[in-house]
């Protein structure tokens, strides 16, 4: 059966019920249809005494192209934690339509461990990121308006930074043209479109923890520079507090359910190279007050979504994160030992490959956290080779479990739930306690030099005159404290994306910083980032389907 179709024959619990089992009343939760709902804010507050629960972050070795299971690990572990006796909610990001319709597919997990309904979900859900698209685009639409009715504020028609976005991969709007025709049809210039998950608004969703914080935030944005070379912000526009009032819904975690009815809360999604890769605060912090242990994925490797996750979303939120498990497969690994088949059994490439693993283990080791490997099994894995793998980890001395959960759910995840349970029993016990891989206080230089050097493993950084210059900008408007999101390729640790495995030797090369002042840090950028992907030639649009009973089809 395909991931659609095991979703589709899903024995779902109406939603008022899944809100039920993690104490929420009727006030609690408004209900999108019969099995999402919209969880309100004054939840965080009725529970702000409430201890939270314990934070199990999702990571992963450098993957191959669709992806090496980290939601499906996610949801599979949430389900076993639950069937195991312990009461866990999933802290999810939301699906893009880019990816959708793009090469990837959806993003609910897959197998045995998804969440549902996996085609709501997957198409437009319960409209953020539309809503979303809509208050990135009323402030292109009042920057265009203001340069029409005079520019007061001498906005520099070729120093706008702020693009406009729209929640699709269309390559034809990476670089346009607006404003043609007679003059009232706005100032001519040049524009581009930026996929919406890309957009800032949608990395300041992330890291709000307030209606008033996000509003300040947005108000903070650095949309374009004037004549004279000066920040103009969007508080100067004096429009934050209706680009918030569009945000209003969007803004409460959503909560849907498992194939095995346990609650999720899937809410915001950024890029996790240009930002910051995880769901939004909010929906971890209530997930955090409404269960004993959350599981929540940062999105690509370990070197991109969890560092970012640990040097920025945690430390601006104040998270306490308890435990990281990294996913690896037998197909990646492969693949990092140069294989090219990787469907049949190859103990050599997969021995080769294993430095991939290495390297991230002893990077998220720095965060004083501990690591559990989880080994996401696929049918054409063999037992000698996940004993390769044990046997490595052994040999480092970090836990590692099994998971057939794709296979099996819940039920497969028994070994991963008792690894994590020691790791966390275990850290407990120690003094040890989380820390940021650097202080924000360090030089923007430096930082990016910590982090090139002891995530990637690289030599050193160069920086190109125009990164320099943008640093210099920074530094004079008080930029300086800010940590660092590092835009780079997810394909492997180094700026190159065929350098596989644990690459050594290299330097990292920054050509830009560009500055998110809203959402709170500075984007690096290692080589050159689309932000506005293109569809492959046979995208995945020519398979997904419905019928006259409205039933879906084709989405994976
Ligand atoms: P990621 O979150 O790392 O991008 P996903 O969890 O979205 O990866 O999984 C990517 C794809 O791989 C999905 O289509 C999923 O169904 C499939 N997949 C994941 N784990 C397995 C497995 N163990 N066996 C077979 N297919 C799997």
């Amino acid at each position: 059966m395909t991931d659609i179709e095991i979703a589709q024959n899903a024995k779902l619990k109406k939603i008022g019920e899944i809100a039920e089992s993690i104490g929420l009343t009727e006030d609690d939760f408004e209900p999108y249809g019969k099995y999402k709902a919209k969880v309100s804010l004054e939840v965080l507050k009725k529970n702000a005494e409430k201890k939270d629960g314990k934070l199990i972050l999702m990571t992963a070795v450098t993957p191959t192209p669709p992806g090496e299971g980290k939601s499906t690990v996610t949801v599979g572990l949430t389900q076993a934690l639950n069937k195991f006796g312990y009461k866990s909610i999933a802290a999810l990001r939301e699906p893009s339509l880019g990816p959708v319709f793009g090469m990837k597919g959806g993003a609910a997990g897959g197998g045995m461990s998804q969440v549902v309904p996996m085609e709501e979900i997957n198409l437009h859900f319960t409209g953020d990121i539309h809503a979303i698209s809509a208050a990135h685009n009323l402030i292109s639409a009042c920057i265009d308006n203001h340069i029409h009715f005079g520019n007061e504020l001498d906005i520099d028609v070729n120093n706008i930074t702020f693009k406009r976005v729209l929640d699709m991969n269309d390559r034809n709007l990476r670089s346009i043209v607006v404003g043609l025709g007679p003059k009232v049809n706005g100032v001519p210039r040049e524009n581009s479109f930026q996929i919406t998950v890309a957009s800032e608004i949608m990395a300041i969703f992330c890291l709000a923890d307030s209606i008033t914080d996000l509003k300040e935030r947005i108000g903070e944005i650095v949309f374009a520079y004037n004549r004279k070379g000066e920040m103009l912000k969007v508080k100067q526009l004096n429009i934050q507090g209706a680009v918030a009032a569009l945000l209003k819904d969007a803004i409460k975690p959503n909560l849907v359910q498992t194939l095995e009815n346990t609650p999720v809360f899937i809410h915001g999604g950024p890029f996790a190279n240009i930002a910051h890769g995880c769901n939004s605060l909010l929906a971890t912090k209530m997930a955090l007050k409404l269960s004993d242990y959350v599981v929540t994925e940062a999105g690509f490797a370990a070197d991109l979504g969890a560092e970012k996750f640990l040097d920025i979303k945690a430390r601006l939120g104040n998270l306490e994160p308890n435990v990281i498990v990294i996913v690896a497969t037998v197909r990646a690994l492969k693949h990092h030992g140069g294989d090219k088949d990787l469907k049949s059994e190859n103990i050599e490439t997969l021995t080769k490959g294993l430095v991939n693993l290495e390297k991230h283990i002893e990077s998220m080791q720095k965060y004083n956290l501990p690591v559990v490997v989880a080994i996401n099994k696929f049918i054409t894995d063999t037992d000698a080779e996940i004993q390769v793998i044990k046997d490595f980890c052994a040999k480092m001395d970090v836990e590692v479990a099994n998971c057939e959960i794709w296979e099996k759910g819940g039920e497969g995840g028994k070994e991963l739930v008792e690894k994590v349970m020691n790791a966390i029993e275990k850290n407990e016990k120690s003094d040890k306690k989380y820390t940021p891989l650097y202080d924000l206080n360090l030089s923007i230089q430096e930082k990016i030099e910590k982090i090139a050097k002891e995530i990637y493993g690289a030599d050193g950084v160069n920086f190109a005159q125009k990164a320099l210059n943008n640093i210099k900008k920074y530094v004079e408007n008080g930029y300086d404290k800010l940590p660092i999101c590092i835009s780079k390729t997810q394909k492997s640790l180094s700026d190159n994306p065929n350098l596989l495995g644990r690459p050594t030797g290299f330097t990292i090369t920054i050509n830009e910083v560009r500055l998110s002042a809203g959402a709170g840090f500075l984007v690096a950028m290692a080589g050159e980032i689309i932000d506005m992907p293109g569809l492959p030639r046979k995208p995945a649009a020519e398979l997904i389907d419905i019928d006259e009973n409205g039933v879906i089809s084709g989405l994976f």
